[in-house]
């Protein structure tokens, strides 16, 4: 008989992920209070429950991705009592690791398992099943959830104990807003000194400033024809993401008493820059140090 999988967010990410598990063969019990989005599951062949608390019921492994932390820990409070006990609880959302935390204890109290599994890749990697799991929590749970996520994802690393895999995905994050931002700068200080684009990116793609920022994601239009630059900033990973993650790895650095004032200082101007541009792609923070610096690129 066929896995039955708990499947709580049917979104922009969960819903293609619900979608690849009906299509590997495991039966999925969907619920999400968007109607739109029940709708596309039952076409997509899911089981729609009325409720969340019904959608785990039936359920060996429940997997959330859910908008926040809040959100996690409110369905959490609702469901666990509902599930049977040892019911497998994957948490996919990107959320504090406080709140991971929490929501492992909440679970493990009530006579589950739990594993934060954050992902990267984002919708079209859901779509694609190619995503990237950072996997927090204790090494059988991580064997037992496995082949789940196999489906769903390229690559699945086991990155510690619970909350550990919030850890990576927000470290990760906080590296990539500092080096676009950093990269940014430069390319705007470049232009006012004369420096074209493609000379830019010929020089430091091979020179020690290479990073990913750059020779995958150029953020201004030419180098890498495929980076969102050259389709107007349409994301991509939009602003209000990158904003949302950076939040989160402030947090962890003021929780921790970590001195990372790059970090807190990115999470300042992604902020602000979100107020005006949440919709666009995170790369077009260039047009924002560009039109601080008071200029316009010619
Ligand atoms: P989304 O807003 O499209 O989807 C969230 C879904 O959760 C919505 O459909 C909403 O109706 C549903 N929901 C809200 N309350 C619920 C409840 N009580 N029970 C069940 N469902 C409920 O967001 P998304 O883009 O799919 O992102 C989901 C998570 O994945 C977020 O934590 C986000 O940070 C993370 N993430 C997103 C991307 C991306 O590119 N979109 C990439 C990596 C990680």
């Amino acid at each position: 008989m066929a896995t039955v999988i708990g499947f709580l967010g049917l979104g922009h990410m969960g819903g293609p992920m619900a979608a690849n598990l009906v299509r590997a063969g495991y039966e999925v019990v969907a619920f999400d209070p968007a109607p739109a989005a029940r709708d596309q599951a039952r076409a997509d062949g899911a089981t729609v429950a009325d409720t969340a608390a019904a959608a785990v019921a039936q359920a060996e492994v429940v997997l959330t991705m859910l908008p926040n932390g809040r959100v996690v820990l409110d369905v959490y409070r609702d469901v666990l009592a509902a599930a049977a006990p040892g019911t497998l609880f994957v948490d996919c959302s990107t959320i504090d690791v406080a709140d991971a935390r929490q929501a492992a204890e909440l679970a493990v109290a009530a006579g589950h398992r739990a594993l934060d599994a954050p992902v990267s890749g984002g919708v079209s990697g859901a779509a694609a099943g190619t995503l990237t799991f950072m996997v927090g929590g204790a090494a059988d749970d991580f064997a037992a959830a496995l082949p789940l996520l196999e489906v769903l994802g390229g690559k699945v690393v086991h990155c510690g104990g619970a909350g550990v895999g919030q850890a990576a995905k927000i470290c990760n994050n906080l590296m990539l807003g500092i080096s676009m931002i950093g990269l940014s700068e430069a390319l705007v200080l470049g232009e006012k000194l004369g420096l074209r684009h493609d000379e830019f990116f010929d020089v430091v793609s091979t020179a020690s400033g290479q990073c990913w920022a750059l020779t995958s994601y150029c953020p201004v239009p030419g180098p890498v024809p495929t980076s969102p630059a050259n389709h107007d900033y349409r994301p991509g990973f939009a602003t209000v993401l990158m904003t949302k993650d950076l939040g989160l790895a402030a947090n962890a650095l003021r929780d921790n008493g970590v001195d990372g004032r790059l970090g807190l200082l990115a999470a300042e101007l992604y902020d602000r820059f979100n107020r005006t541009a949440a919709d666009k792609d995170f790369s077009a923070i260039v047009t924002d140090i560009r039109t601080r610096s008071g200029e316009e690129q010619e």
